[in-house]
């Protein structure tokens, strides 16, 4: 099994890993990046895949991540 570049194609962090492999080796692979929580499959299309053809409205730096919001938001104690 060949190793691929993994690069996140959402953050582009470099330290993505393999999360799953197939029963039978070789057909596909999972993969996570710990930094985004980002997670695709070896056997989805280059836009998901190729960190360069991913979409850039969903993408973003790790450092944006301090910045997020809380989805859902909480709201505030009822008193
Ligand atoms: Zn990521």
């Amino acid at each position: 099994m060949s190793q691929k570049n993994l690069i996140c194609p959402r953050c582009e962090s470099a330290n993505a890993e393999v999360l799953s492999r197939s029963p039978v080796e070789g057909v596909w692979e999972v993969y996570h990046c710990p930094t985004c929580f980002f997670t695709w499959r070896s056997t989805e299309p280059a836009f998901i895949t190729d960190p360069k053809q991913y979409n850039p409205n969903f993408k973003f730096k790790p450092e944006d991540m301090a910045h997020f919001g809380v989805m859902p938001a909480i709201p505030e104690l009822k008193r």
